[in-house]
């Protein structure tokens, strides 16, 4: 019989930190199956095709992010992923700042979105060994609270980030990233080429290069191209997953069920098996960003030693919450040159990049394909655009003592943040939300749903590393 003691959907960072912890609980006994959409395309692999080199056949036709899905958008919007083993851990440029302590209660503060129904303190333990186990480079200073220093020394900042950071102390900060600053392990030292979507010297974390050894314990079964397009549920226990493989439709049964397939095909799923939970698929969402170029007349910028060096919370947090949406500023430090003669140097950019509020309009739904999710997306909440309309006014307060000479704004050029949050949430009972602090779902007590999709409220920070440290504390308080 296929029946196994846990059952995994993905391979990417919500499945692996969750695979992760379960096998450091369990007995040598216990089997569990992961199951993944995509295929194992190795790090070497992508070096070549990069390179523009021959890659194996069996490489070339993968099916893109966007092929996964249907658009059913009223605004251009872009959901991107990576469908394969280990998921957009490939692909991520590795920010890993923590959200700080009064992103977990909006509602009570700032009287906007949703508490969460865990606190900062509930998952500062688990940010700590999420940090570890990606070693994570960062500062000896946040404006998060920290019970442990990180492993390895900050990245250099740049001109114009030391300027910053002597200003603003701890609200300006060489940013927490996985992209290492010194060799460790398997992984190079970040070479600044700042092409981190392939590293090309396998510097930032992956599933590959720091967790695949999970998925060659002797108690786990890897099944690859094999996508989860259902679930078997009876009497409110789901008892397994459907799924497709080799084109051929298939079961197989579980005492427990976690799905880590990311925000849009946990939703999806979900919403295939049933799920009448009012909150399944709504609430789809992601940051808001803004790039700003900074040209000065006097300040020569440049040596910084990563792709992104700093982030600024000079905007991130504040009463004003209650009236426009919270923004973190990063730093770039990718090659960026003005053709003025004397001036080459003279310029900076940085991302502003805003938190939303989730809305019931933007969701996942049944697509007309039972294997393809629809995304339905109006656009971001005004929140976002009421941050917006401050931002030049905010620029002037925090920036005007550089010796600006003029500013350049995108107007969201950019069509994704890559975050895809907020479509199964976390809260106190099912009236507000589909799990609870766990992630265990409402209805379905033997079903982890994982990832993203958790976050009641998103917030300007990054989210994986939290994604992370919410599987890490999942899989511990539930086994
Ligand atoms: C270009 C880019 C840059 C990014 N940079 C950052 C960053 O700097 N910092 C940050 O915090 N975040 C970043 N992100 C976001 C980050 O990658 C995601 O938050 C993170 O990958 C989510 O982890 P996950 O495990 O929930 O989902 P994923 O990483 O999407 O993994 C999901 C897994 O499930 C599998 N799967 C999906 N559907 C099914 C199915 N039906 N059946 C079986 N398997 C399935 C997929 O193949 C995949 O392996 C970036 C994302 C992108 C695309």
């Amino acid at each position: 019989m296929n029946k196994y003691d846990l059952i995994i959907v993905g391979t990417g960072f919500a499945s692996s930190f969750f695979l992760k912890k379960y096998l450091e609980k369990s007995s040598s006994e216990k089997k569990v199956l992961v199951l993944d959409r995509g295929a194992f395309f190795p790090y070497t692999e992508r070096l070549k095709q990069r390179r523009l080199e021959k890659i194996a056949d069996e490489f070339t036709n993968l099916v893109p992010y966007y092929n996964t899905y249907e658009y059913d958008n009223k605004v251009s919007k872009e959901w991107v992923f990576d469908p394969n083993f280990g998921g957009s851990s490939n692909c991520w440029t590795g920010c890993t700042p923590r959200f700080i302590p009064n992103d977990f209660k909006m509602r009570s503060l700032y009287g906007v979105g949703q508490d969460w129904p865990i606190s900062y303190d509930d998952l500062e333990h688990y940010y700590c060994e999420v940090e570890d186990i990606m070693k994570i480079a960062g500062p000896s200073v946040t404006p998060f609270p920290r019970s442990k220093p990180y492993l390895l020394p900050p990245q250099t900042l740049s001109t114009i980030d030391r300027l910053l950071n002597d200003k603003y102390g701890a609200l300006y900060i060489s940013q927490p990233t996985a992209r290492a600053t010194v060799a460790v392990d398997n992984r190079g030292a970040c070479c600044t080429s700042t092409v981190c979507k392939l590293c090309p010297v396998n510097s930032k974390f992956t599933i590959e290069n720091t967790l695949e050894h999970l998925y060659k314990d002797p108690r786990v079964s890897l099944k690859l191209n094999t996508q989860v397009f259902n679930l078997i549920i009876s009497n409110n226990k789901v008892n397994g997953v459907v799924y497709k493989n080799n084109g051929r439709e298939e079961e197989a049964f579980g005492e427990i069920v976690a799905l880590g397939s990311n925000a849009i095909f946990n939703a999806h799923i979900l919403l295939s098996a049933g799920d009448k939970n009012y909150y399944t698929g709504k609430g789809l969402s992601d940051q808001r960003g803004t790039f700003v170029n900074f040209y000065f007349d006097k300040l020569d910028n440049l040596g910084g030693s990563s792709s992104i060096t700093a982030n600024g919370y000079m905007m991130y947090d504040g009463n004003f919450r209650k009236d426009y949406a919270g923004c973190i500023i990063e730093s770039f430090n990718e090659p960026l040159i003005r053709s003025e003669a004397g001036k080459w140097r003279k310029i900076a950019r940085f991302k502003f990049i805003f938190e939303d509020l989730p809305s019931d309009n933007n969701r996942v739904l049944p697509g007309n394909d039972p294997f393809k999710p629809k995304l339905q997306y109006e656009g971001h909440h005004q929140y976002v655009d009421d941050a917006m309309k401050k931002l030049r006014q905010n620029i002037d307060k925090y920036f005007s003592f550089l010796p600006i000479e003029k500013i350049e704004m995108d107007n969201y050029f950019q069509k994704s943040e890559f975050h895809i949050c907020s479509t199964t949430r976390m809260g106190t009972n099912m009236e507000n939300s589909v799990i609870d602090k766990n992630l265990i779902h409402h209805t379905y007590r033997n079903l982890f749903v994982l990832g993203s999709g958790a976050f009641p409220t998103i917030t300007p920070a990054n989210p994986t590393l939290t994604l992370s440290a919410l599987s890490l504390m999942a899989a511990d308080k539930s086994f």
